[in-house]
């Protein structure tokens, strides 16, 4: 098992020829513990009403300045017949914390779309009670994703406004989730102001020890009409982590060695920060999923969590063509089927005294 000073240690490498030993390790662990597929995971980004306060977020609820939008029901179905028919095993529904998507409306919406395609649900709707987490789970949802941003407490408390004491935090939302039969999948962004390279290392330990299903780590964007995006940069003074590209895949790189059976995506903030090749990077530096976004385009560049986002304009299907060719050309294969989690399989044929959470 890595311990935590040689996670430190690569943390801050900075020389790039040492570096590709990382790759190569990390690599090697993907293709062992997940093999040479990339899963295609179809993101529709339903509705980007938000009532949270984020300090990090262009949706957070007081920016004044996005359009606000909430897709129907049939629009949303589109998305998924067109994800099924370009063959991917996912559907992944993202929102803002949007409280007017209901419980009995998106456990309708879950329903049909287990009804009329063959795909896996993936929900991201941000912390909802856990009342409406166990409908949604009752109507057929198979996973869920909720990062835990930082795992430092006072930097959590800092980023996060105005949280009423008695809501459930997000680490608490993780446990019921595991304990609801969901995946789980959690993460945090490389390079948010005021993140250390401890915490760092402390973040990927705890994505170890909640022996998550699914991990996303994309660097911190900064968005211009946020409270984080109008800070100056920390001028390098040894403990901020920097939200680069190379941080991102050696924090990439080290959650694949820490679990190596977790699906990871290659994120689509890693590609914004390098539109040649970030996305093909990420993928041969531990990740094995991509999700590739299938939200109409009228309404995506109104989700605009950062700006300059990669793939704002580009319709579904051409994007399709161009990211199976990079796959292809990589040497890797395009996943089929649903391309359930590997860790959880592992656990359900073996399950350790200290596993987290119980299969149903
Ligand atoms: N509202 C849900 C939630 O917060 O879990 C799901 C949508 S939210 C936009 C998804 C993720 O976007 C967040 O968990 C956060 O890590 C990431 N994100 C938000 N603002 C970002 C930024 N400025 N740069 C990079 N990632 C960002
Ligand atoms: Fe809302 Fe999620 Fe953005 Fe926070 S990160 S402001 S919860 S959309």
């Amino acid at each position: 098992m890595m311990e935590r000073q040689e996670v430190l240690n690569w943390l801050r490498e900075p020389d790039e020829q040492q570096l590709e030993l990382l790759w190569s390790r990390a690599d090697a662990a993907r293709r062992q513990h997940v093999g040479d597929a990339v899963h295609l995971r179809g993101l529709v980004e339903i509705s980007n009403h938000c009532v949270r306060k984020c300090e990090y977020c262009g949706l957070r609820a007081p920016n004044t300045g996005v359009k606000r939008y909430r897709m129907t029901a049939d629009e949303v179905m589109d998305c998924a017949r067109l994800a099924a028919s370009l063959g991917y095993g996912t559907v992944v529904l993202q929102s803002g914390e949007d409280h007017r998507l209901h419980k009995a409306w998106v456990a309708d919406l879950i329903r049909r779309i287990k009804e009329e395609t063959p795909l896996a649900v993936t929900l991201s709707l941000g912390e909802r009670t856990p009342d409406e987490l166990r409908a949604w789970r009752a109507a057929g949802a198979d996973r869920y994703l909720l990062r835990f941003e930082t795992s430092n407490p006072a930097l959590y408390e800092r980023v996060h406004p105005g949280r009423r004491p008695h809501e459930l935090d997000r680490l608490a939302l993780l446990a019921e989730l595991h304990q609801l039969g969901y995946e789980v999948g959690s993460g945090v962004m490389i390079g948010l102001p005021g993140q250390t390279f401890e915490d760092l290392a402390n973040d990927l330990e705890l994505f170890r020890d909640l022996d998550l299903d699914m991990i996303g780590v994309g660097p911190f964007l900064p968005h211009p009409d946020t409270p984080l995006g109008q800070l100056p940069r920390p001028a390098g003074n040894g403990q901020q982590v920097p939200n680069s590209e190379l941080m991102t895949y050696k924090a990439l790189a080290l959650a694949r060695l820490l679990c190596p059976r977790a699906n990871i995506p290659s994120t689509t903030a890693l590609a914004t920060l390098n539109r040649s090749s970030g996305r093909e990077l990420g993928l041969t530096r531990g990740a094995n999923v991509v999700m590739p976004n299938l939200t109409p385009v009228n309404y995506r560049r109104h989700y605009e969590i950062y700006p300059e986002k990669a793939c704002l304009y580009e319709p579904p299907e051409q994007c399709h063509g161009g990211l199976k060719q990079r796959i292809l050309a990589l040497g890797r294969t395009v996943g089929v089927g649903r391309g359930d989690s590997p860790n959880r399989l592992a656990r359900a044929v073996k399950p350790g005294p200290d596993a987290v959470g119980k299969e149903v």
